[in-house]
């Protein structure tokens, strides 16, 4: 058995003894779920998925689907249009609360009922079937499988909503609804009745935490701006008037439902769902919030948890760096004579704020007090953030204006990514012709780079060329 799996196992076994917490029963077909069900699923960033316990069986989806259908509205409205209907403050209020701003009747977020509601109002389409229609296939690319309903629990609800379908004819008056309240809460409940298992809602979550891309399907599902927003207003909103404890203790955006259903996301790690109905006071399954609080302790999960930094950035400064170039016993002396004039620095991995601020502050430490030749060895570097790209261009521009001659080895996707502050003109040959940019040269291996300043100090020129003529970038 792989290893999270069977962690998965361990934790599923230690918390199906749990007892405690309602089955909910205000919608009447929701009373008879097994409170005895209990499923955990994980899904990664790299599409695999793991399982424990009851992760199959279907139930519906309930408030889980308000992330999801938020993130359909927000791409149709875009995020100033979204924000002005439906707001993005936790109401410290239970789900189905009347929380609507004074004077305006904007809900409060897009995680409770009369949010969510509002949300899907929000989602375009000609008529409601449509709509429906729409709210389906956005759900079904999050899962990654085609989803259905569940026409019982639909009309469980249909026969009991009043309080929901009273938050929207009372937002319609407040004029922050504008279609007819009993059609929307209709489709709302739809919305709510879809069928899922605890596996689906974890592939559901992981495309969340994946920026918007399904990682089973591969399917981009919503844009990575949209991801980002709603993972923040699950971060504050998802859990109801438990949102802070759950912030607090498990620090992980989530949503819950009334059905049982939970999910949490891990960005840029995860999508973990659990399925077991009874639910704590705040209307959050009691197992669902033991499983993923126990998880995210012994995970260090906890998104306020510094960034743990697992390479090293920079590989090596050194003096004396020399090419693999055949040269003559006089060549030779003179560039051992020189050792200290061409320096190499390499890095590797991602750069990102962090790992930028150490490249620049080791090439500092490294570069002579006198002019001479810095390589600069990216070629492990396997990605790098604009801002990143910006810092470090500024950094370099500082040391070719105090009289170094800088020369990058990179691969070639880096170089035009790096080289995006200047003229657009991207100096990522391999053939050594040095006027590209400004501030460095470029090349394609290390081996090249240090080749190209042996050369030059063998031909006896001064490392800084002529002061650029536009002054530096
Ligand atoms: N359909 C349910 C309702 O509106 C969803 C609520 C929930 O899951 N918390 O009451």
């Amino acid at each position: 058995m792989d290893p999270v799996t069977k962690a998965l196992d361990e934790l599923h076994r230690r918390i199906s003894g749990l007892r405690g917490g309602e089955v909910a029963s205000y919608i009447p077909k929701l009373a008879q779920a097994d409170p005895e069900d209990f499923g955990i699923a994980i899904t990664s960033m790299g599409g695999r998925r793991y399982q424990a316990g009851k992760a199959d069986t279907e139930f519906t989806i309930q408030s889980v689907s308000k992330p999801f259908v938020y993130a359909l509205a927000l791409t149709d409205l875009g995020p100033d249009e979204m924000l002005r209907r439906v707001g993005a403050e936790p109401s410290g209020e239970a789900f189905n609360a009347i929380s609507l701003e004074p004077g305006t009747g904007r809900p409060a977020n897009p995680m409770v009922n009369a949010g969510a509601i509002a949300t899907t109002a929000l989602v375009s389409a000609a008529d409601t079937e449509a709509r429906s229609a729409r709210i389906l296939d956005c759900l079904s690319a999050f899962a990654g499988r085609r989803l259905g309903y569940d026409e019982e629990v639909y009309a469980s609800e249909a026969a009991t909503g009043d309080r929901n379908r009273a938050l929207a004819y009372l937002m319609r008056s407040a004029g922050s609804l504008s279609d007819d309240p009993y059609a929307v809460t209709a489709t709302y409940f739809r919305q709510c009745s879809v069928l899922v298992t605890a596996a689906d809602l974890a592939v559901m979550a992981a495309t969340l935490a994946n920026g918007g891309r399904n990682p089973v399907t591969g399917e981009r599902v919503v844009e990575r701006s949209v991801a980002v927003r709603t993972l923040a207003v699950m971060a504050t909103c998802g859990m109801y008037d438990g949102a802070g404890e759950w912030l607090l203790n498990v620090g992980l955006p989530a949503k819950s439902g009334v059905s049982g259903g939970l999910i949490a996301v891990g960005p840029g790690r995860f999508g973990v769902a659990v399925y077991s109905p009874p639910l704590d006071p705040a209307g959050n399954s009691v197992r669902g919030v033991a499983a993923l609080t126990a998880m995210s302790e012994r995970l260090a999960l906890h998104l306020m948890h510094a960034p743990v930094h697992l390479t090293a950035t920079v590989t090596d400064t050194g003096h004396g760096a020399r090419s693999s170039r055949a040269r003559s016993p006089e060549q030779t002396a003179l560039l051992n004579r020189s050792s200290r004039r061409i320096i190499a620095v390499g890095a590797q991995g991602e750069l990102e704020f962090t790992e930028t601020e150490q490249l620049l502050g080791a090439v500092e430490g490294a570069v002579p007090a006198s002019p001479g030749w810095l390589v600069l060895d990216l070629m492990a570097v396997t990605g790098i953030r604009p801002g990143s790209a910006a810092m470090l261009a500024a950094g370099l521009a500082d040391i070719a204006r105090r009289g170094h001659r800088i020369v990058v080895a990179a691969q070639e996707p880096f170089l035009a990514a790096a080289d995006g502050h200047s003229d657009g003109h991207s100096d990522g040959h391999s053939d050594g012709d040095p006027d590209g940019h400004p501030d460095w040269h470029a090349f394609g291996s290390r081996d090249d780079a240090v080749a190209w300043c042996e050369d030059q100090l063998l031909a006896g020129e001064p490392p800084a060329g002529p002061p650029a003529a536009e002054g530096g970038s």
